[in-house]
């Protein structure tokens, strides 16, 4: 009998899994994960399981593994996928297994990518996967100074546990601000001085000209990054946080198309019918920003994705429309955002009486399509959720009332 093949067993692919039993796929379903893990979550790596004494050997699971047997999901724990035969329809994975398939979700996620200039570096380090984060775990908890490079999520959040954990950290940034790319300037801002506060050095618009290892041969030799300005600093540990690239080996490797990730429609469909792409791996186009091909890394994202693809798989026809959605937690504050800020043509700022600032987007028409918040703890959540609703809505507030604090968000969702 043909097998719905999941490969990738992250958030994505497991999440795929269970949904495709409970929608009434009664075959059987296979999900291949080249880790030695369980699906796992990775948002917890950056932030409190860094900060625990005890590094859990076994990570927060995505799904219980208990449900695996229930639902009679079969999970080939680290195994790789490494080929498609799209001829005899059937994929082969490292063991030599081959299996049948009906239909074929690739869930392959993204790899983070590696400065050429650290690459081999004894010192040097990415963070990924839950052995990275072991390995993470341990050097900082040796380390008295640790450089950063990147100022995005992973990299800020990264700076905000070492700081915590004691560390001298300093953050390279080659753009002029951090979190250029996803986050309105005022919110980022706040982000920096947060962590100026907490006493970590940022450096933006830094161009790193050298970095040196160790040699263990040479007892004056340290580990070092030069700046063009010549600046030169010392570190114990290098983390390298420039973002990561889409997983697309084995959908290149076949043939299929590719756009930034795994090329999918709104169905989430690749170029061959058969095989469907979803989470960090796949690109597709975006019907609230103008049917833009987007590409997402974001943990709601891969839920979302995993639920749409995996009731296509088995004969729907639903088009992925989800508002974007992500979170970074940094020390006590917890930035949100929904949508798309990078699409805005205006801006409207609601300061609430907590001097929470709370920043839409609208486009050329006065549509909301993007809502940004930095707060302590949980505090941005409620309006940044309304915001999100206002956003699938199509919502067209009036700027005064959206401005106005005293203005319930709940009446743009009419
Ligand atoms: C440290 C960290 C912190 C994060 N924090 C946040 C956060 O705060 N907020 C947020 O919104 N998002 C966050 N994210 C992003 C979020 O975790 C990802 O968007 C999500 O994990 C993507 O899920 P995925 O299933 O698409 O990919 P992944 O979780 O990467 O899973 C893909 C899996 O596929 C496997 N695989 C690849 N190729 C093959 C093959 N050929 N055969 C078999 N298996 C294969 C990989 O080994 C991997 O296990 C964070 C990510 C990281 C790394």
């Amino acid at each position: 009998m043909t097998s719905m093949v999941i490969v990738g067993g992250g958030e994505c692919g497991a999440r795929a899994a269970v949904t495709l039993r409970e929608s009434g796929w009664t075959g059987p379903i296979d999900l291949f994960g080249a880790e030695p893990h369980l699906p796992y979550e990775r948002p917890p790596l950056s932030k409190r399981v860094l900060l625990d004494d005890a590094c859990h050997d076994t990570p927060a699971a995505v799904v219980d593994p208990s449900v695996f047997t229930e639902l009679s999901i079969t999970h080939h724990k680290g195994i790789e996928v490494t080929d498609v035969d799209r001829e005899t329809g059937e994929i082969v994975a490292g063991d030599g297994t081959r299996v049948p398939y009906e239909r074929v979700l690739l869930a392959t996620g993204a790899t983070p990518r590696m400065l050429p200039a650290a690459a081999g570096h004894s010192k040097a380090r990415v963070l990924r996967t839950h052995d990275d984060l072991r390995r993470l775990h341990a050097d900082l908890r040796s380390a008295r100074t640790v450089t950063i490079v990147g100022g995005g999520f992973i990299g800020l959040e990264l700076a905000a546990s070492a700081c915590t954990l004691g560390c001298e950290v300093t953050v390279l940034e080659a753009a002029p601000r951090l979190l250029a790319r996803a986050v309105p300037e005022p919110s980022a801002r706040q982000i920096h001085e947060r962590h100026r506060q907490a006493g970590v050095n940022i450096r933006c618009g830094v161009t790193i000209t050298a970095i040196a290892d160790v040699n263990p041969g040479v007892a004056t030799s340290s580990a070092a990054v030069t700046l063009s300005d010549g600046s030169v600093i010392p570190h114990d540990v290098l983390i390298i946080g420039i973002g990561a690239q889409p997983e697309t080996t084995l959908a290149d490797k076949i043939g299929l198309d590719i756009a930034n990730g795994i090329k999918v429609d709104q169905y989430l469909t690749t170029s061959d019918p058969r095989i469907l792409a979803a989470g960090d791996c796949c690109s597709f186009p975006h019907a609230l920003y103008g049917d833009n091909r987007i590409r997402l890394e974001a943990w709601r994202n891969a839920q979302d994705q995993a639920r749409i693809a995996a009731r296509n798989m088995h004969g729907e026809q639903l088009p992925y429309t989800a508002v974007p959605w992500f979170w970074s937690d940094q020390y006590d504050l917890s930035l949100q955002v929904a949508g798309l800020p990078s699409y805005a043509a205006s801006e409207v700022v609601r300061t609430r009486h907590d001097d929470v600032e709370l920043r839409f987007g609208l486009d050329e028409c006065g549509r909301i399509i993007s809502a940004a918040a930095v707060g302590p703890g949980n505090a941005v959540a409620k309006d940044i959720r309304l915001a999100e609703m206002a956003i699938a809505r199509h919502a067209t507030p009036d700027p005064v009332a959206l401005a106005d604090p005293t203005a319930t968000l709940k009446q743009f969702l009419r």
